[in-house]
């Protein structure tokens, strides 16, 4: 006997609806007509299901910050000069609330694991990381939290930072962060970079850095991506970094661009475009034709590189928008990516579950398999191509074999409507 059966689950447009087992967490069972029973038998009825939603990068520590400022210039400095300021009245307590926000919709959103990125410099020190290192305490069993250690004030230009990180990572953040434009210089960032890798090295933990946020590589700050690919060959981290943004890369020549994919791809980086930050703060100078200033997504696929998507922010400077829902920023995506027809959609889909899965490194114990964990999202949809068309509900959220989350909702048309003039 499992602990729950999922009954005529869509998991593959291709072949008919299967039954899904769950037993002690995981999934024990995947097949047509399964004869398993469980306490807990829910009849899917052909809707779509696909693992849990992974959030490769959201910043918990910021989000909701709207309410207390809202955005000014819509520029990135703007951004981060805005919120420097409202850190320093950050607390454990200030933060947690405002992230509890983001967690509780996640979930009911159908996101079951999270990469955050909670700022680690002199002005907020580690509130963030203890923050948020408290609340997956808090939220074990309901959502998996990985925390990076983020110097977003960067490192040579906020002295003290290096100390702090290093601080962050015995006190429990598990990758080391980066942001690689935030320095004076481009011998400056170079140093970032290489603090970021010695750093990982010593703590035997991923990488995982912002960089290449701008609308072009004309500022060579934003021009890093050769010298991280350069570093990570050198450091022996292939398969272990993993870029935020990389937006530069789309105002450069084609030839240009795919010199550099093709040594990010050789070199084993991952490519986190971040739409909803990227398309606004993007363009902003641009007084004909504002660029969209979203990495080229196609091109990535094609240089094979791995490639998830995510929120970034909640409602701050740096992103007005969100609900900390994959499948709304997915369908962003693709709308602003020249991205339509099955296979397209089927692979954004796919960027924040099992390609998400490989950038944060959960790859190993993450899909639906036999054998996997069972984090699992029942969809309204019926077909996995139009799951992002379709604004689906999450009807059942399941994380580690347990339901977290249900969502019943019901619409009408009245049949009077059509009387109505
Ligand atoms: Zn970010």
């Amino acid at each position: 006997m499992a602990d729950l059966v999922l009954r005529a689950a869509r998991i593959d447009d291709d072949i008919d609806p299967v039954d899904i087992a769950v037993t002690d967490g995981l999934i024990s069972e995947i097949g047509p007509g399964l004869a398993t029973t469980a306490p807990e038998d829910i009849d899917c009825a052909g809707r779509v299901v696909i693992p849990g939603l992974i959030e490769s990068h959201v910043h918990l520590d910021k989000a909701f910050l709207d309410a207390e400022r809202p955005a000014t210039d819509g520029t990135l400095a703007g951004a981060i000069a805005i919120t420097a300021e409202l850190k320093r009245g950050f607390t454990v307590e200030s933060i947690k609330d405002r992230a509890r926000r983001v967690l509780d919709l996640a979930i009911m959103n159908g996101t079951t694991v999270i990469r955050a990125h909670p700022d680690v410099d002199p002005i907020v020190g580690l509130r963030g990381v203890h923050a948020v290192a408290e609340l997956r305490e808090e939220y074990r069993g309901m959502i998996d939290i990985q925390i990076v250690a983020f110097p977003q004030e960067g490192i040579l230009r906020a002295p003290g930072t290096l100390a702090l990180l290093r601080e962050a990572l015995r006190a429990g953040a598990d990758v080391m962060g980066g942001c690689t434009y935030n320095e004076r210089s481009v011998p400056d960032c170079r140093r970032h970079i290489d603090l970021v890798f010695e750093l990982a090295a010593e703590f035997e933990v991923p990488v995982d850095m912002h960089a290449d946020f701008a609308d072009d590589a004309s500022d060579p700050r934003f021009a890093m991506a050769d010298y991280i690919a350069e570093a990570t060959t050198r450091a022996g981290f292939g398969g272990r970094v993993t870029l935020g943004h990389m937006t530069s890369l789309a105002g450069r020549t084609r030839e240009d661009r795919t010199a550099t994919l093709a040594r990010l791809s050789a070199a084993g980086v991952a490519v986190v475009p971040l739409p909803a930050t990227d398309m606004h703060l993007g363009g902003r100078a641009d007084t004909t034709n504002a660029r969209r200033g979203i990495a080229p997504i196609r091109e990535l696929w094609a240089a094979g590189i791995t490639t998830a998507y995510s929120s970034n922010n909640i409602r701050n400077a740096f992103t007005p928008y969100g609900n900390a829902d994959l499948l709304d920023i997915g369908l962003f995506l693709a709308q602003t990516s020249h991205l339509a027809g099955p296979a397209d959609l089927t692979r954004v889909l796919a960027m924040a579950t099992t390609e998400a899965s490989r950038v944060i490194g959960i790859a190993d114990s993450y899909g639906l398999r036999v054998g996997a964990r069972a984090d699992l999202v029942v969809l309204s949809a019926t077909r996995v191509a139009q799951a992002l068309l379709d604004r689906p509900d999450r009807c059942y959220v399941i994380k580690s074999g347990r339901m977290v989350a249900r969502t019943t909702s019901t619409r009408q048309l009245l049949p009077a409507a059509h009387a109505v003039h």
